[in-house]
């Protein structure tokens, strides 16, 4: 391809709205344009790039034996009510009617269709394990759309289904997908992390998720020094040890804290520890019947002051809620927010975060507006004995918290360190979730009805690129794999407009490495040479070839890789085989 018939959209100016380097490096280099909150327009750059991607992962999925199809984006709502999903899935959830008021939605993910299309076409275990995909447009009305397309209200996705007559077979399926997963991200060039996940809405129990690791990330991950225990943060879990409940060193007494209500606030002003500051934090659990009528109880949750809420955990042991309001707060704790703490006659459910039960010396809110009670102990000081006797009794400890840097990995082996990661592909084993209710059944062995296993693979194709740029940039633009580049080498010859012989040399050099099979992009402006470097950095392209009359002369040729900070010059003759060398 040649610059002046493949026009580059680079811009000067940072977008106003993109807070993350990805989103201003993707529209700075012509790789996107927005349309409209959380719709992109993809350039012809940027569509090289992410074809590059399908490309690898259709290469893979084909070689896991996975069969492409295409379905329909626009889908009828009577399947999504076929498993409930109609009414839980909220918001994000596009839906429309058609000319006929009949109920539509606009495609967030395809486990509907694709059940749908097995129990038509799938009729005897023969014809199983079987694994469709397809590389298609979604549709999420996500609540914020941020960060250009990695997180847009419009992108594309591989996803990809198998359906299996035992457990066993999706376990092979799986372990499968799993690995050529790992071989797309490599093949990407890319920095991941294949961590154990929360199976969310979706459903299913084994979920594992892959992260392209980045500062930038939204998701926390957690690792083991010393295993190859790896889990997202929502669900990650810390061994817990037994201890023996310390002896209390400090006086029980209530003080005052007339303005401090953070437990930031609280720890300062009374020169204790963070990690000694008890959290209360009142929230009513929403339960709902059959009929859906919901029934609501206030609660009590107790964490460390320096421990977060894992509200996914939370709601697996108590299943919905929500956090109480200030009204609620008062009449249940006779204090406004921000001194509350275990109101010892509480005739609701309290549970404690499992790094609680052996907490001592401990501040907590005194429920009285100004006050908080230092020098707790739940052996010593006979108020938060009964209480802790009680919770004790009930079995109230829970895992209630995300894990911290430096907590014990849950096989015992090493500790946990944290990272940031963008989910770039999520793998379910969704069981019979959707097969069961929509009655996806084919005929087994024993020549019996039987609902089909499923498995479920997304990867998203779009986001794959914009966690590539957050992974891999400088100031000066885009770093591109080889793998992922729009193109591979770039031809900058200097006044080739001014020298005849050049642009001869040139021409061949250009036909040449195309003959080769060489993603070539040709600058044939009538540039700067400045111009001309500081927008292929910017567009990232990993090989740079500098063509000049002096050059010539000498019959040698500027080579510099996108990363190098010199440049050196090479023998022009060998400079195909060279960079042929540069792109295994
Ligand atoms: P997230 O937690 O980031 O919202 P998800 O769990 O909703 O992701 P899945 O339903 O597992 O995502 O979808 C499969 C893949 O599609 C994700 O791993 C992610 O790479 C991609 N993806 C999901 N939502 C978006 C979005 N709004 N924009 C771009 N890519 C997305
Ligand atoms: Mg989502």
């Amino acid at each position: 391809m040649r610059t002046s018939q493949f026009p580059l959209s680079t811009v000067k100016e940072t977008p106003a709205d993109a807070e993350i380097a990805s989103h201003q490096l993707m529209i700075r280099a012509g790789l996107i344009r927005k349309l409209a909150a959380g719709l992109y327009t993809w350039l012809p750059l940027g569509l090289r790039v992410l074809r590059k991607v399908e490309k690898i992962v259709r290469e893979e999925m084909e070689k896991a034996g996975a069969l492409e199809l295409l379905m329909p984006a626009l889908q009828p709502a009577e399947l999504w009510q076929e498993t409930g999903r109609w009414q839980q899935y909220g918001p994000e959830l596009a839906r429309l009617k058609d000319r006929h008021e009949r109920d539509f939605c606009l495609g967030p993910t395809h486990e509907e269709i694709i059940t749908d299309f097995a129990r038509n076409e799938l009729r005897s275990y023969k014809q199983l394990p079987i694994t469709y995909y397809q590389i298609q447009t979604k549709f999420r009305d996500e609540i914020r759309p941020r960060f250009g397309v990695m997180r847009s209200r419009e992108f594309i996705m591989k996803d990809a289904y198998s359906f299996h007559a035992d457990q066993e077979s999706l376990t092979e399926t799986y372990q499968l997908m799993h690995q050529a997963y790992s071989n797309i991200f490599n093949r990407l060039g890319l920095k991941f992390r294949a961590v154990v996940a929360d199976s969310g809405s979706i459903g299913g129990a084994v979920s594992h998720e892959f992260h392209v690791l980045a500062d930038s990330g939204e998701d926390a991950i957690a690792f083991s020094t010393g295993s190859e225990y790896a889990a997202n943060v929502e669900s990650a879990t810390a061994l817990f040890k037994e201890q023996i409940l310390v002896p209390a060193h400090e006086k029980f007494a209530k003080v005052a804290t007339p303005t401090q209500k953070t437990i930031a606030e609280v720890s300062e002003f009374l020169n204790v520890p963070v990690s000694k500051v008890l959290k209360t934090i009142a929230i009513v659990r929403i339960q709902r019947d059959d009929e859906g009528n919901e029934n609501e109880v206030f609660y009590n949750l107790f964490l460390r002051g320096d421990h977060e809420l894992n509200e996914i955990k939370t709601r697996k042991i108590i299943g919905d809620f929500r956090f109480a309001t200030e009204e609620e707060i008062i009449a249940n704790h006779g204090c406004v927010p921000g001194f509350i703490g275990p109101v010892l006659d509480a005739n609701y459910p309290c549970l404690f975060d499992l790094s609680v039960k052996y907490l001592s010396d401990f501040v907590c809110g005194a429920n009285q507006e100004g006050f908080h009670l230092r020098g707790c102990n739940w052996a010593s000081d006979e108020h938060t004995k009964v209480f802790y006797q009680k919770a004790l009794a009930k079995q109230s400890f829970y895992d209630l918290r995300n894990v911290v840097e430096g907590d014990l990995s849950p096989d015992g082996q090493g500790t946990l360190t944290l990272a940031r990661g963008i989910e770039v592909g999520h793998i379910f084993q969704l069981g019979t979730k959707y097969s069961a209710s929509m009655n996806a059944a084919i005929i087994n062995e024993a020549g019996k009805n039987q609902i089909m296993i499923m498995g479920c693979y997304g990867i998203g194709i779009s986001r794959v690129v914009a966690a590539a740029i957050e992974q891999n940039h400088d100031e000066h633009g885009l770093l591109w794999s080889n793998s992922l580049a729009p193109f591979q080498v770039v031809i900058c010859p200097m006044n080739m407009h001014k020298s005849e012989r050049l642009k001869e040399a040139t021409e061949q050099l250009y036909q040449d490495l195309l003959a080769a099979g060489v993603d070539v992009l040709l600058d044939d402006r009538k540039v700067r040479a400045g111009f001309m470097f500081s927008d292929m950095e910017l567009i990232g392209i990993p090989h740079r070839l500098v063509i000049s009359d002096k050059g010539l002369d000498a019959q040698t040729i500027e080579y510099r890789a996108r990363t190098d900070s010199e440049s050196v010059d090479l023998p022009l003759a060998g400079i195909v085989d060279f960079i042929k060398t540069k792109l295994v």
